[in-house]
This record gives structure tokens, sequence and C-alpha cells, in this order.
């Protein structure tokens, strides 16, 4: 058996009819940027996630970075950002020309530990970016909690976490905004890069609109040197195709999810933890394992695909020098990035496979 660490297959043979169809809708009316599918995903995913706007964008980077600026956050701001997430969380930062300020993860859920945070905010810090890495909700009051007591903006960041709830309300409606990534591997995914903004304040939707349109507020009138980043006419399709079924795809990875957390039984293995507020969405399943390296070879040579993320912390990352950070400075993230160990989970991935992934992880010694 031959266990990729991820397939689009069992979704695509699912929706090929109509995703087929909903090239050719775009194809045959030949209007490709700013139309009615645009128009017509946009408020369907603003229905799903409960915000009263949503903008699209070019891809989640620029939706994070877009929401930043229309928060008119920039140069001398600081913004706290995990210390343990994807390096597009700190580019956005650093893009409008603001400071990544890192806050180091807790061990056990992965996420932003919240006890951490305001040691970190000075004078200057304007915002926060909470990350719902892997699909898990962060602690939600407690980071609500900090950023009304010392008046910080809150961009959640759900490129990873799309129909996740916290306490039972959906992320992205904590903050004031949030941004999306439908990059091909995400729950939500397009087939291409794509992304989102959602937010209940108008005066931000129509600013992120207007900085992701070249600056512009109607033809040719620019009143923002703006960015080229919109979702396009067939993105907007394919996920309009995709969006009705993302719950149902979300339980499917929900069930494997159950079935690791059960199944996996090994001293050397740390499973992923739940907390109680949290009903997480599982883009990735991430075991802990001291002797990460080996158990990745053992899967491999079982022909079981994995992955790592992330192998080097934000703060460590070349790009980064600059900032002066080095080994040491956040503990948990670097201890995570050392031993994470991400197992296969998609939509649709056959029992007997995951049965199989169990096997392996409980075979090795
Ligand atoms: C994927 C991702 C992004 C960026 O999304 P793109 O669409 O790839 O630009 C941002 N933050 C996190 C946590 C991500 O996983």
């Amino acid at each position: 058996m031959k266990i990729p660490f991820v397939s689009f297959l069992p979704m695509e043979h699912e929706l090929d009819k109509e995703l087929r169809d909903a090239f050719e809708r775009v194809y045959k009316r030949s209007w490709y940027i700013d139309g009615v599918e645009d128009a017509a995903f946009e408020k369907a995913f603003a229905d799903y996630c409960g915000t009263s706007c949503c903008v699209g964008t070019g891809n989640g980077l620029d939706a994070l970075m877009l929401a930043l600026k229309a928060l008119g956050v920039g140069r001398g701001d600081e913004v706290i950002v995990p210390a343990n997430t994807f390096i597009a969380t700190a580019l956005a930062v650093t893009y409008v020309g603001a400071t990544p300020f890192f806050v180091d993860a807790d061990i056990r859920t992965f996420n932003i530990d919240p006890s951490g945070i305001e040691d970190k905010i000075t004078e200057k810090t304007r915002a926060m970016i909470p990350v719902h890495l892997y699909g898990q909700p962060c602690d939600m009051d407690s980071i609500m909690d900090i950023a009304k007591r010392h008046r910080l903006y809150v961009v959640e960041d759900c490129a990873q976490a799309h129909g996740a709830t916290y306490r039972g309300r959906k992320v992205g409606t904590f903050g004031d905004a949030a941004g999306f990534s439908f990059y091909p591997g995400k729950n939500l995914g397009a087939l291409g890069d794509g992304g989102t903004i959602v937010t209940d304040d108008e005066d931000v939707a129509k600013k992120a609109r207007a900085l992701g349109n070249y600056g512009s507020d109607y033809k040719y009138h620019h009143i923002y040197q703006g960015h080229n980043s919109r979702l396009d006419e067939l993105q907007a399709a394919f996920l309009s195709v995709k969006l009705p079924h993302l719950d149902r795809m979300n339980e499917g990875r929900r069930r494997i999810a159950r079935k690791y957390l059960k199944g996996i039984k090994n001293p050397a293995v740390i499973l992923p933890y739940v907390p109680e507020y949290a009903d997480p969405v599982w883009h990735i399943f991430g075991i802990r394992c001291k002797r990460r390296e080996e158990l990745e070879k053992h899967l491999n040579e079982a022909a079981i695909g994995t992955n790592k993320h992330y192998p080097i912390p934000v703060h460590l990352q070349e790009c980064y020098r600059d900032l002066g950070f080095k080994k040491g400075d956040y503990p948990v993230a670097e201890e995570i990035s050392a031993t994470e160990l991400s197992l296969p989970m998609y939509y649709g991935m056959p029992d007997e496979e995951v049965q199989y992934v169990i096997d392996a992880v409980n075979k090795f010694e």
C-alpha cells in the first residue's frame, strides 16, 4: 500500500461534473475578473462564516496584509504573531512595514500561548494575529480579553481553519477582520491561488477591496497606492462548487482524526490535544516524537507520506536574520519544529489506509 500525504482525488472525483460545469459557465460568459462569480462566492462565504462582509483576494498572504493595511497598521507599528506558524503570518506584518513581535506556543495546542502575549505589548503594539494553526482554534476568550484591555486590533489567520469553531462560534468572527487562504491544499481550496478577508466592519471591507484593486474606489480613480490582488472569476466559481461540501468534508477529516486518536498507541508518540473549547477541522494531524527523523524514516519506508510543519521556526528563518533572533529565544516553537510530524490527512482517505498508518506508527519502537 502506498499512502500519499495528501490527495485531492476523492474530492475531485465527487465534484468532477460540477467543477467542469463551473469552468464552462465562466468560459462562456468570457468575463474573468471582478464579476458575478466573485460577488456570489463572497456573499456565500460571508453567510457561511456569519460575517456581513467578505472581500476576495489573490491569496491568503494578501488577505492578511490587506486587512492590516485597511485597519491602518503600518510603519512604526508592532504586531503580535505566534512564533509557531507558517511564514506568511509574519510576512503580512513586514509587508505593511510593521514589526512582528513573536509569542511562544503552547506545547499542547501548538497555538499561541496567551499567557505570553502581555509581556510583548509596548506602546507601539497595534494588532495581534492569532493563527488557528492546523485547523485548531486558538484560546479566543483570553486573546480577545487582552485585545480589549490594550485596545489592539485582532486579525485572525484562518488559512488552515475554514469552518473550525471555538465554543460553537466560527473562527474568523472574533477579531476585527480575518484572512483565509484558498490554496489548493487548504480545507477549502481553489484550483489555484485565492484568498479572502471577512469582517463585520464595512469601512475596513471597502478599504481592503480598494487596496486590492490598485487602490481604486472607482475605475481609474486611485485613492491609495494599492495592489493587484483579487479573487478571479474561475477560482470563485470553483470555490462556489466546493463551499456547500465544506462541512461534510471537514467531518470526513474529523472521522480520520478520531481514528488516529483512538488507534495510535505508542509511548514514543504524543498525540494532538484538543481543548474543551475547540472543534478543530484537522487541516493537519500533527503528532510529536522525540525521535522524529527515525519515525519519519520508518513511515516513509512503509510508503506513507509525511510532512513537517514547520522544520524551521519563523524567528530563525534567514529572511528575518535582521530581527536578531537566535536559537533558544522561543523554546516551545523550536521544540515543536524539532519534534512535529504530520500524518496523512485528506477528505476521502480510505479506512484501510488510516488503519495502515495507525499500525505503522504503533510498530515504531
Ligand atoms: C497557507 C497559509 C497562509 C497563506 O496563504 P496563501 O494563500 O498561501 O498565501 C497564511 N497563513 C497560514 C497559517 C497558512 O497556512
